[in-house]
Order: structure tokens, then sequence, then C-alpha cells
């Protein structure tokens, strides 16, 4: 039986695990997947080694950075984003190869694609973590300008949430939301925006999918705001992943 996996550290909330073992049984694949909540980053070799039958990894925080050193190659999206969410596991007689994918990307512009209209021409992306830099990159595959808001201006290209006056809400017609702000149990906060200046061709986008609806969505809506959660990310990037491991042999 095929295995798969996923490492990182606490591993309790994870989406994964009920997603691929779903999926195995309602596609009758002969495979199992398993969680590896390991407490360091150099277990994923002993992870690796005691299971032989693995082929492939998820990684979630704190993990995401940490396991480029151990890549043998690095796709170009888990270059430019600096993070590696999925690892394609190969074996040549007992030599491990281990290829580092990124899936964010992809699974972010096929959910935020059909939302898109002509007048989506720039964006601000809120945060600066690594979920924000695989939107980043996203927007501006699909020909969006995007730029960073962060709590604290470490480039001079980024904005403040203190910067966000009507003009640059009025310009910038997509938001995505790429902090924690706002996820269960804090469902009573939002990213600090001035929300009073979204009108009806504003795309909120919010990578939170728990709650179903966040503040962050609610308030863009009472402005007539187009609103949608990171639900349909989340699954276009596990599907992604699935793709990498079984479909794609070679690094793109
Ligand atoms: P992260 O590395 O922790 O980064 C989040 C960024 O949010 C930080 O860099 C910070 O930016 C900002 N931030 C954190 N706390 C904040 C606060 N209290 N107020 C304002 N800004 C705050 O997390 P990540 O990995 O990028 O992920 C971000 C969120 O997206 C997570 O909740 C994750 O679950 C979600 N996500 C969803 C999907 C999906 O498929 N739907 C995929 C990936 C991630 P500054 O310090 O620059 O302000």
């Amino acid at each position: 039986m095929k295995q798969y996996g996923l490492i990182g550290n606490p591993l309790k909330h994870s989406f994964s695990k009920k997603y691929f073992n779903d999926k195995f049984a309602s596609e009758g694949i002969n495979a199992e997947y398993i969680n590896f909540e390991i407490p360091a980053v150099d277990d994923i070799l002993s992870v690796i080694r005691s299971h032989p039958n693995l082929e492939g990894l998820n990684v979630t925080i704190p993990y995401k950075e940490k396991v480029i050193p151990f890549m043998d190659q690095l796709s170009e999206d888990a270059l430019i984003v600096g993070a590696v969410n999925v690892i394609k596991i190969t074996r040549n007689k007992g030599k491990i190869h281990l290829a580092g994918f990124n899936s964010d990307i992809k699974g972010f512009k096929q959910a935020i694609e059909p939302y898109l209209k002509t007048h989506h021409t720039r964006a601000l992306v809120l945060g600066a973590g690594g979920a924000a830099k695989a939107v980043f990159q996203g927007l501006k595959q699909l020909n969006i300008i995007p730029v960073y808001v962060s709590r604290e201006k470490t480039d001079p290209a980024m904005l403040t949430y203190q910067d966000l006056d009507a003009a640059i809400i009025e310009a910038h017609t997509v938001i995505v939301n790429c902090t924690p702000v706002g996820m269960y149990p804090n469902v009573d906060e939002c990213p600090d925006i001035p929300y009073h200046y979204l009108y009806h061709e504003h795309l909120l986008y919010d990578l939170l999918y728990n709650p179903d609806e966040t503040l962050f969505m609610k308030r863009g809506k009472e402005h007539g705001a187009t609103v949608v959660n990171g639900l349909e990310m989340l699954l276009l990037q596990a599907f992604e992943g699935w793709n990498l491991w079984n479909v794609n042999t070679s690094i793109h």
C-alpha cells in the first residue's frame, strides 16, 4: 500500500488527513495518509527512512521553510515563495530523492480566477508571511498589480494599514486577507482596513475558511463587495499536491 502524509507540529486541526483518506476510500485508491507530528524538522529523514512506501508529504507550520535544506530539487514556485508544502519522494536502489514544491500559488490562482473582472487590475495583499508571498506571485501571474500591506514597513514598496486612504482603497479593487486575523475562535476580529471606502467593484478574498464567513467578508458585503472564503483554495492546493505526486514527474 502506498503511503502519503503530513509533517508539522502541532497537527490537531489539519485538514489533509481526512481529505486524502476520504479521497482514497471514494476513488478506490490503495493508499493511506498519515499524520507525522514531529518535534524537530530533522525528524523528516527518519520518517522517510522508516516508511519505505511513503511517496509524498505535505508540510505545514512550522516546517514549510525549514525543510528546504533537505530538498534535492526545488520547483520554481517553491523558490519564489521560499516555502515548500508538497514533497515528492522517489527512491532508486535505496537512494532517496526529495523534490520540493509549493502548491499555494496554483491553488490561489485557480480559486480567485472565476471571480475576476476586467476592472480588477490592482490588489492589496494583507500580511507578508508565506501565504501572502504565494498570493502576491499568483496575482502577478494573473496580470494584477499587487502591493503588500503590513503592520511594519520593512520595504519601501510596502504599505502599512495607516496608509490606506480613500484613493488607495478605490484603486485596489482586489483585497486578499493573508493574515490569521478573524480565524476561529477570534471570529469578532478583522484586518484593520477602512471598510467604509469599499464599494460594489471590490472583491474581498479571505484565505481563511473557518468560520465560513469571516468578519472581513461580512464587512465587505455590507458595502456591496463580492466576498469569497479560502475553502476552494484549500481544496485546489491539496488537489495540486496530489497531481504533483502522481502526474507530473518533472520539476516545474
Ligand atoms: P504567517 O506566516 O503566520 O503570516 C501571516 C502574516 O499575517 C504575518 O506575516 C503578519 O504580517 C500578519 N499577521 C499576523 N498576525 C497579525 C495580526 N494580529 N494583525 C495583523 N496582521 C497579522 O501565516 P501564513 O502561513 O502566511 O498564513 C496566513 C493565513 O492564511 C493562515 O491563517 C493560514 O491558515 C491561511 N492559509 C490558507 C490557505 C488556503 O488554502 N486557504 C493556504 C495557506 C494559508 P505582518 O507582520 O507583515 O503584518
